[in-house]
């Protein structure tokens, strides 16, 4: 389900999905209540940088609260509502909300394909909003967002801030990397990207036919550093 599907850019780019809780926000179980959203530790400066990148922030969440009749879907408007106001708050744009509102059966089984470890919600994002899942990043507390992630071709990042308890193995549930904190997994995006756009730029200055564009590169690694 989306919720702030967002436009449809102009053209194919990468994204950056996040995980919600324990990612994002403090984690506050099946909670709906807008005054009770917080943002995790380092999150507020995470997503200055990750806003700053001028890449998609789009939120993949598993919300089984909907299908155990914790709270009506509609609820997550407030939810999808409020984050929208502390990415605004720093600097950053909430560029789509998707939640799973499915619960695994009783034996811990998936029926859809959006609950994460699946892609689902990644796939349904890319599709609305020309996003190209390659060079995307996903960020998340738990392997299963790590899994989810790599399911969908992306980069992964986890932070291993204790969230993860179970440590299930398995060949997809490796991520790429592994930090403490929010700002840590933004400050990765952001050396990465850095590392993409100064190659592109070293490549357009070794072209004497196509001089490169110093304002806009400049502009691009300024945003970024
Ligand atoms: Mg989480
Ligand atoms: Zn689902």
């Amino acid at each position: 389900m989306a919720l702030m599907r967002g436009p449809m850019r102009p053209q194919p780019s990468p994204a950056i999905f996040l995980d919600k809780d324990g990612t994002l926000l403090e984690d506050v179980p099946y909670n709906v209540d807008p005054a009770r959203i917080a943002l995790a530790p380092g999150a507020g400066d995470g997503l200055r940088l990750l806003g700053a990148t001028g890449l998609p922030l789009i939120v993949v969440s598993n919300q089984p609260g909907v299908a155990l009749g914790y709270f009506p879907e509609h609820a997550l408007e407030g939810v999808a509502q409020r984050l929208g106001e502390l990415f605004a708050l720093h600097g950053a744009t909430l560029g789509g909300f998707y939640f799973c509102p499915h619960a695994p059966a009783a034996d811990g089984s998936i029926h859809c394909a959006c609950r994460k470890p699946g892609d689902g919600m990644l796939r349904q994002a890319a599709a609305a909003h020309g996003i190209t899942l390659e060079g995307s990043w996903m960020i998340g507390d738990i392997l299963n967002d790590v899994e989810a992630g790599r399911r969908a071709g992306c980069q992964t990042i986890l932070i291993a801030n204790g969230n993860e308890t179970r440590w299930q193995p398995g060949p997809l549930r490796v991520p790429d990397y592994i930090v403490g904190r929010f700002d840590e997994a933004a400050a990765i995006v952001i050396a990465q990207q850095a590392r993409h756009l100064s190659h592109v730029s070293r490549v357009s200055h070794t072209s004497p036919t196509s001089p490169a564009s110093p304002s806009s590169s400049a502009h691009h690694l300024r945003a970024v550093a």
